[in-house]
């Protein structure tokens, strides 16, 4: 299987959402997925548009929705490989709760966040990862606020996975992508992309540390208090220009959400979706019921 782009990715050139839109692609055979088997959830913005160069099932939703519409899906068949993306300020910001509770609840599903610091499509507005003092159209004189921590956010909130990788190495990416796709639960992946339109100063273009592969950095990914503090010293650092990437936490032998379902009876061995193509089955719509039961 090997996933075609179609039609011509209309990015502008040297935009880091083509490394991102490489690495999955060169991720999924590595994962055994085909196209029928697997789901791209996109929000708006520059970002949205990766499902429209991906040869797999798309859904384009509103802006920082993609993540209530990957777990409805995830929920309805839980044999699709569910893969969300959006960017900063579409995941981080207008879809920020969303990111909370799908991490606290652990669904099953890959998140891409393409993290370029600014709204892109949108003409470069200030954004919750835009570093403090930036300037913009939106914040003329510099951002008075502070960055929000994406992977302590994500540690925090109740992600089994974390990690950070950048545009400029897609093979990391890859290989970061691919742990991801296998792990059971949510898995967040924040992948700094830098913005050449927009935001010229920012630091995704200068070197990183693959903290995985790195003697400055030994430590237990397995380790919530290990892992909680690398966070920490690097979400500071990247804005002082040291960008470190890498699988920051993984917690393997939690239960997703799908899988606790499971074990509550309350979601089926055979994924619900296919009771619509059952002619046998007697489907009764949820609503119905509960108006049923509310008369
Ligand atoms: Fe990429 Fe920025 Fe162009 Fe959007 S505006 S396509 S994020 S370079």
């Amino acid at each position: 299987y090997t996933p075609t782009v179609e039609p011509q990715a209309t990015w502008c050139p040297g935009c880091g959402d083509f490394g991102v839109l490489k690495s999955l692609k060169q991720a999924l055979p590595e994962v055994g997925r085909t196209p029928e088997e697997t789901l791209l959830v996109t929000g708006i913005g520059c970002s949205g548009k990766l499902n429209s160069y991906l040869d797999s099932y798309g859904f384009h939703t509103l802006h920082g929705r993609a993540l209530p519409v990957a777990r409805a899906a995830a929920l309805a068949n839980p044999e699709l490989e569910v893969i969300a993306a959006g960017g900063d300020g579409d995941g981080y910001g207008i879809g920020g709760n969303h990111f909370v509770h799908t991490a606290r609840e652990n669904h099953d599903m890959t998140y891409i966040v393409f993290n370029n610091e600014i709204f892109g499509l949108t003409k470069g507005q200030t954004s919750p990862t835009s570093p403090k003092g930036h300037k913009s159209k939106t914040q003329p004189h510099g951002s008075a606020k502070t960055p929000i921590r994406p992977l302590s956010m994500a540690l925090t909130s109740g992600a089994s996975f974390v990690a950070r990788t950048a545009a400029v190495n897609p093979n990391q990416a890859r290989d970061i992508l691919v742990q991801a796709m296998e792990h059971d639960g949510f898995a967040h992946v924040d992948f700094l992309t830098q913005c050449p339109t927009w935001n010229k100063d920012a630091r995704q273009y200068v070197p990183y540390t693959d903290i995985n592969d790195s003697e400055d950095y030994e430590f237990d990914p397995t380790n919530r208090a290990d892992a909680q503090e690398l966070m920490r010293e690097t979400e500071d650092k990247l804005y002082e220009g040291e960008v470190l990437t890498g699988i920051y936490y993984r917690e393997d032998d939690r239960p997703s959400y799908q899988e606790e379902k499971k074990q509550l009876g309350e979601l089926p061995e055979e994924p619900l979706a296919e009771r619509y193509f059952d002619e046998d089955y007697d489907w009764e719509r949820s609503y119905d019921r509960f108006i049923d039961q509310h008369k």
